[in-house]
């Protein structure tokens, strides 16, 4: 099914399930820059809130904001029993620490899994199991080769599959490009999350029934947005770069933020 498909339908299942809630899930999120693309996501969040029925709520600071004034807000939402989920959009600004801002916000209520108690998981692997599960992915014993180690998509992505019986290769920018040639050639899914267009082309081989799992976002010269691979690469399934796991991640948010609500029964 595909990814646009399979969201509206989960979006379906979640605007059900609040409606027999005591009350909507309360998400705030907490914006403290100017940068557009913030505000562009920020607008995704509000929209897909509103779709399943959810409250999103927004506190907009002034980029010059002090770190206490900030961690301060956040305090006041962990103890607002009204407030099911809070995130703070990044980057920060430079004053402010990110570590710290992270680490502020309650487990709890850390819909976007950055805490590292956080209940719940990061939203884009977390976003690319549901598809997966859903689209029957068997995942026990497969070899998996996840391409980019950071701390929000590569390493909780690695985690989780691990998590999910794959043999799991974690692959990065230390790696030779001979290691990645073979690796590639072995795997059965590939999530490639690096910030490189184009990265996987036809300069490696691929097991024909291979599954690709695209993440990468990169503004091309064409202004247009492009994925970390090609389209068309000779494999069985390929996530597409625009509506693929762009909107995974935003799904994976609200079913965060649901079962936050959920959680304090
Ligand atoms: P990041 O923090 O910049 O990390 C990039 C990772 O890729 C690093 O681990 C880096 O290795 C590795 N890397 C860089 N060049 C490489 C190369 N040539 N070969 C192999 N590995 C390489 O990026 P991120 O936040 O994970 O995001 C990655 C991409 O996904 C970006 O395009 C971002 O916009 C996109 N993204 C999309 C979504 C979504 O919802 N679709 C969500 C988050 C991110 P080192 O660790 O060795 O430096």
């Amino acid at each position: 099914m595909e990814i646009t498909e399979f969201v509206k339908l989960r979006k379906e299942a979640l605007a059900q399930e609040i409606k027999a809630m005591e009350r909507p899930p309360h998400l705030m999120i907490i914006l403290a820059n100017d940068d557009p693309a913030s505000a562009a996501y920020d607008r995704g969040k509000m929209k897909d809130g509103a779709e399943i029925g959810a409250k999103v709520d927004m506190t907009k600071f002034s980029p010059d904001v002090s770190e206490e004034e900030l961690l301060g807000t956040i305090e006041r939402y962990n103890e607002d029993p009204s407030i099911d989920g809070i995130i703070v959009q990044l980057p920060l600004p430079k004053h402010i620490s990110e570590d710290k801002v992270k680490q502020a916000v309650l487990p709890s209520k850390d819909v976007d899994g950055f805490h590292p108690l956080s209940a719940f998981h990061p939203c884009t692997p977390y976003g690319i199991i549901l598809y997966l599960e859903h689209e029957d992915f068997s995942f026990r014993g497969k070899n998996a080769v996840v391409l980019g180690r950071s701390n929000i998509v590569g390493k909780p992505m690695a985690q989780m599959l691990l998590k999910k019986d794959c043999n799991v290769t974690v692959l990065h920018s230390k790696t030779s490009e001979m290691d990645k040639a073979f690796y590639l050639a072995h795997a059965d899914l590939i999530v490639v999350a690096i910030g490189r267009q184009g990265f996987l082309d036809n300069r490696f081989s691929y097991k024909k029934d291979a599954v690709v799992v695209d993440v990468g976002i990169n503004r091309g010269e064409d202004m247009k947005l492009h994925g970390d691979a090609i389209p068309n690469l000779p494999v069985a399934m390929q996530t597409p770069v625009p509506k693929g796991v762009g909107l995974l991640t935003r799904l994976a948010l609200m079913e965060n933020l649901v079962q936050a609500c959920q959680n304090k029964k």
